[in-house]
């Protein structure tokens, strides 16, 4: 029995890895769940799997939250409860699934664990870098990916008996809503809009990083650190239908590709049971019903925070951090309606513009460009005429 502590429980990646937990109750079981202010869903899943521990980061009436689990389930408050549940002595695995940056603390506190890692938080990556892989070396620990193109990439890379026979990783994306949307009329789309993926059901943050294609930015920044892959030796195709899940090519001109229907589930059961399969429930691929699959180049000019995250990579340091704070606080004014959609790319290329060289980051370095690159941003966005950048 596995048991797994669900960092984000009350989300979308949270909500199908408890699915997922569900569909083999003699193989996983919960040990601990966390949320961020959603107590009356976490409340509901404390009952229904009554684990040792919940936290809430940012609870409302904490009395009224620990007057309403069940016996037996401790309640922790506050950001630390994530690094709390990322080191429960009652699980054997944690899932990290919060969004943004928090998922770098827990994930860190888990690298010094013996626990299998099962990494659904991008953002945690993107800005820890370096650190979070010299930690993976330091405590022999590895990450298994929930990410669907970097579970691809994960599943095609043990295909390999040659570990020098990568060449490139191709990411697939499907290019957000606005593929066919003309680059003109980008700045009159409403949150309403971004937030409706054409084919996945995601939280509200990741779906406006898929709009603007950060999320696949980001994916690439992840690449080059869970696969060790040369920024240049990383590409972006667009696939609309989302059914190859990613590629890599190898020294021979050979691609390995991991296909399927995009269901998450897979990807967070895999991350999970590896290297055991289990069965999944999701669709199976019809290809004769598909009939065919569509590729293109992603559009740069049209959505810029990819090129953006390729810079921040480039970079190197700190600005993979300065790339997620900005883009954090550019999709927080967004979806409050207080800057549009083409503002998002606008204001991380300012902030990068101003961000310093800090060339061997350590965590504190990396915590602070995040702290100090919100500070900045909102405090520019409430100083501007109106509130509008
Ligand atoms: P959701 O917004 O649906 O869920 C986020 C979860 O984290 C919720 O449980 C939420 O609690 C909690 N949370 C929100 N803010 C904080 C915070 N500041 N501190 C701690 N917990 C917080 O997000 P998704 O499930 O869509 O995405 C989660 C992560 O997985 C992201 O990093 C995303 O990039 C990544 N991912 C998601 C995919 C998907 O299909 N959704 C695919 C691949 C990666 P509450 O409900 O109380 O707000
Ligand atoms: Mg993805």
């Amino acid at each position: 029995m596995i048991r797994i502590a669900v960092l984000g429980s009350t989300g979308s990646v949270g909500t199908q890895a408890l699915e997922v937990i569900d569909r083999h109750p003699g193989k996983f079981s919960v040990a601990a769940l966390t949320a961020h202010s959603n107590a009356e869903l976490l409340i509901g899943q404390a009952h229904k799997y009554r684990p040792a521990f919940v936290g809430l980061t940012a609870a409302k009436d904490e009395k009224a939250v620990r007057e309403r689990l069940p016996s037996g389930t401790a309640l922790c408050v506050g950001e630390d409860c994530l690094v709390e549940a990322a080191a429960l002595e009652e699980a054997d695995a944690v899932l990290i699934a919060t969004v943004g940056f928090s998922g770098l603390p827990p994930l860190m506190r888990s690298i010094q664990t013996d626990k299998r890692i099962a990494l659904a938080n991008k953002e945690s990556i993107v800005c820890g870098g370096s650190v979070v892989m010299s930690a993976l070396k330091e405590y022999g620990q590895r990450i298994y990916p929930i990410d669907s193109e970097h579970s691809a990439i994960f599943q095609c890379m043990e295909a390999l008996s040659d570990e020098k026979a990568l060449s490139r990783i191709v990411l697939t994306a499907s290019g957000g809503p606005f593929r066919n949307t003309p680059a003109e009329q980008l700045h009159g789309i409403t949150p309403g809009q971004a937030v409706r993926h054409p084919r996945w059901n995601m939280g509200k943050k990741i779906s406006v990083d898929s709009a603007t294609l950060m999320n696949k930015g980001f994916e690439v920044i992840e690449a080059h650190w869970l696969f060790g892959a040369p920024v240049d030796a990383i590409d972006v195709v667009i696939h609309p239908e989302s059914i190859v899940h990613s590629l890599i090519e190898l020294k021979d001109g050979s691609v390995l590709a991991q296909l399927g229907m995009p269901d998450m589930r897979v990807a967070i059961q895999y991350a999970l049971s590896h290297p055991e399969r289990l069965e999944s429930g999701v669709a199976r691929l019809d290809l004769i019903a598909l009939a065919s699959l569509h590729f293109e180049a992603p559009q740069e000019e049209k959505f810029p925070c990819l090129g953006l995250a390729y810079e921040a990579l480039r970079a190197g340091g700190v600005m993979p951090a300065v790339l997620n704070a900005a883009n954090e606080v550019a999709v927080d004014l967004f979806l409050n309606g207080r800057i549009g959609f083409t503002d998002i790319p606008r204001t991380i290329e300012y902030a990068m513009s101003r961000a310093p060289g800090v060339p061997l980051p350590s965590l504190d370095d990396i915590c602070q460009a995040d702290a100090v690159t919100r500070a900045f941003l909102y405090n520019r966005h409430a100083a501007a005429p109106g509130g509008k950048e």
